[in-house]
């Protein structure tokens, strides 16, 4: 434990006499991602944590990652270290919204991006992944689709599945919805030979200049295999210091100077080293809406 600070040792000694599994997404500081037993994208977290065998999860993300493990794992003892870090997109869309628009649309199903609240997941027909949405939208039994609650992978989706109507909520990522074209091409200027990874939360604007458009995994994967020495990284900017520390050997550059959600970065060591001790900030849902939600997760898995 040598590498670690003192905060990051109290951590490591909690974990192990707690029997407890942190797991932590790879937008959190890097900090807190060196002492979790697993980083991934938010779905995988939620069925990393249900096929683990320790009974208590700690999910270092923001609340509707907190929410999804609860629903695939509701007898462990989930908590979450930071419960005031929300996602403006998932607050986005409402149970309500989702209810009105099915009134509005009879003939279409509801598809429902994973980044939204349990209320939402649970009046929805499937949920979707960003890696997944467009197997899902394809494979969906209708001709059309309402898609909540991020407009920007919604459209994405509807781009690629012509034969399909799609009708978007508003939503949208605050902090990938604030990277301007303008931005991309001002840094592909700068490295005329980078490579360039986007994530689909981003303006069709930006998107359409993606040599990878994928989920936070699928870009980690992009960059460690491309033979591109150099790579234009489209997504939240701790994904641009994790790859410079894993791929010193190639040139990993951001795009725009604020790519940061300011959410997940109140995951502190602070946070989750209280939380494991005095095992605070349980996920609880209502029963009904756990079972409704995960029957709209268990579809997107199975389809
Ligand atoms: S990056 Fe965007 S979608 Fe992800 S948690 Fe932050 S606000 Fe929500």
């Amino acid at each position: 434990m040598e590498n670690f600070n003192e905060l990051q040792q109290e951590i490591l000694r909690l974990k192990q006499k707690k029997n407890a599994l942190v797991l932590a997404h790879y937008y959190v500081p890097l900090e807190v991602q060196d002492v979790a037993d697993a980083v991934c994208d938010s779905f995988a977290m939620a069925q990393r944590a249900a096929r683990a065998p320790e009974d208590l999860i700690v999910i270092c993300g923001v609340r509707f990652m907190g929410e999804s493990a609860k629903i695939l794992s509701p007898e462990k003892t989930v908590l979450l270290p930071s419960p005031d870090a929300g996602c403006p997109m998932a607050d986005m869309v409402t149970r309500e919204d989702v209810l009105r628009l099915k009134r509005e649309h009879p003939g279409a199903q509801v598809m429902c991006y994973v980044n939204s609240s349990a209320a939402v997941k649970a009046v929805s027909d499937v949920c979707c992944t960003s890696s997944s949405a467009l197997r899902i939208a394809k494979a969906l039994p209708c001709d059309e689709i309402i898609f909540v609650p991020d407009k920007h992978l919604g459209s994405y989706v509807a781009g690629n599945v012509p034969e399909k109507t799609f009708w978007l909520h508003d939503g949208f990522c605050p902090t990938h919805h604030k990277i301007a074209e303008a931005d991309v091409l001002a840094a592909k200027k700068a490295h005329p030979a980078a490579v360039f990874a986007v994530h689909p939360e981003c303006g069709e604007d930006v998107v359409k200049h993606g040599d990878l458009v994928g989920s936070t995994a699928e870009i980690l994967d992009f960059a460690r295999k491309t033979d591109a020495p150099e790579i234009l990284i489209g997504t939240e900017s701790e994904i641009v210091e994790r790859l410079r520390r894993e791929l010193p050997g190639k040139k990993i550059y951001g795009v725009g100077s604020s790519f940061v959600c300011p959410n997940m970065k109140k995951v502190t060591l602070e946070a989750l080293c209280e939380c494991l001790r005095d095992e605070k900030y349980k996920v609880e849902l209502p029963p009904a809406e756990l079972n409704a939600a995960r029957v709209s997760l268990d579809k997107m898995v199975n389809s």
